[in-house]
């Protein structure tokens, strides 16, 4: 259950309901590794295909999706949100059922080990097979295990069911935690889910020009042909970001490496490994945020990068920024983030649509 506080956030503006929530659900429960991102692709076109002018599927699986707004002058608005996840690709089967994999994205192989998985297009239960601490000396529980010496392990003999290239996401399902969501894939479902909220309510003043795009955990490839084909004013990446506010670890005295915190609101860009966010558009989103009195957060600088790292180098360049929504445990199997950071940040992007007119760009970057 949510509490009544997040129903309550931001009254007049669009809110984090039943609806909503059936949605992100649905979209994390779908399985869409890199390359393979039909599953969230079909949920798309479903959900956009009211609300749009255009929706196209182009070569490489990236959804794109026009609503075109009213009056004169309107700014053209790329967003992006990719539909990828990380995940695990098999390559190899032996005799035994045993299947050996790969990872497809930033994967910490640690994390592996004991991991309920689900294989295929048909989603096949397994998992990855781990040796009991009974079996394990005191000397190799200090080791990390080789990736190729782990196999998936399916449990029967699934004939060919199975074939190298297929791919393997967690089995974890989304479930709603009081004022919380665990799920995996919340990077970039969350994007995705707001992006889907966004075109069924987009501000008539702006074209809207959405990509939901493939394979930007492999380095950001769907992403660069999108905003080629849009070519649009000004771009947005709609992404989750790891949120690292836990206690600090080890010898630590304090944690000074968080990036982003829970509870704290939408992580506006400033600069990433990508991308260096376009000063006009930062302004614009504090502004609008404290304006409108919407919590927000600065993501501090550091490593990861979202779209936004290719779009805004398309053609003769496009301002570019990126806003995230804050969640714990990024790339593993389960992450955690707070209704209320997502609820925020739907609100945000919402006031800020509403705000933009070509003034936004005239100025000096
Ligand atoms: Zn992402």
């Amino acid at each position: 259950m949510m509490t009544k506080e997040t129903m309550n956030v931001n009254n007049n503006t669009l809110k984090i309901g039943a609806d909503q929530l059936g949605l992100l659900e649905r979209l994390c429960n779908a399985t869409a590794v890199s390359g393979d991102e039909h599953e969230v692709r079909q949920i798309v076109i479903e959900e956009v295909k009211p609300f749009a002018d255009e929706v196209k599927v182009d070569k490489l699986g990236n959804v794109l999706v026009t609503k075109l707004g009213k009056g004169e002058h309107r700014v053209r608005v790329m967003l992006a949100a990719h539909m990828d996840e990380i995940g695990l690709m098999i390559v190899k089967k032996h005799d035994d059922d045993l299947f050996e994999f790969v990872c497809v994205g930033g994967i910490d192989e640690r994390q592996l080990p004991g991991k309920a998985v689900l294989v295929g297009r048909e989603h096949l239960p397994g998992v990855i097979g781990a040796k009991p601490i009974h079996q394990t000396t005191a000397e190799e529980r200090k080791d990390k295990i080789k990736l190729s010496s782990m196999r998936i392990d399916l449990g029967e003999d699934i004939g060919d069911k199975v074939k190298p290239g297929d791919r393997a996401t967690f089995a974890t399902r989304f479930e709603v935690l009081g004022y919380s969501v665990r799920a995996k894939a919340l990077d970039d479902r969350f994007g995705v889910a707001t992006l889907i909220e966004l075109l069924k309510h987009t501000p008539e003043n702006i074209d809207l020009l959405a990509a939901f795009t493939v394979q930007e955990e492999v380095g950001l490839r769907g992403a660069r042909v999108t905003a080629y084909a849009f070519n649009p004013d000004m771009a947005i990446a709609l992404d989750s970001t790891p949120a690292y506010d836990l206690p600090h670890w080890d010898d630590e005295d304090e944690n000074v490496r968080y990036n982003t915190r829970l509870d704290a609101g939408p992580a506006i860009y400033v600069m990433d490994r990508a991308t260096i966010a376009d000063r006009r558009l930062v302004h614009w989103l504090t502004e609008t945020a404290e304006d409108e009195r919407i919590p927000y957060q600065i993501r501090q600088p550091g490593g990861g990068g979202t779209d936004a790292g290719v779009i805004h180098r398309t053609r003769s360049g496009i301002p570019s920024i990126s806003v995230s929504v804050p969640a714990r445990y990024a790339h593993t199997a389960a992450s955690i983030a707070r209704l209320d950071d997502w609820a925020n940040t739907l609100s945000l992007l919402y006031r800020a649509l509403g705000r933009v007119s070509p003034e936004l760009l005239a100025g000096d970057r």
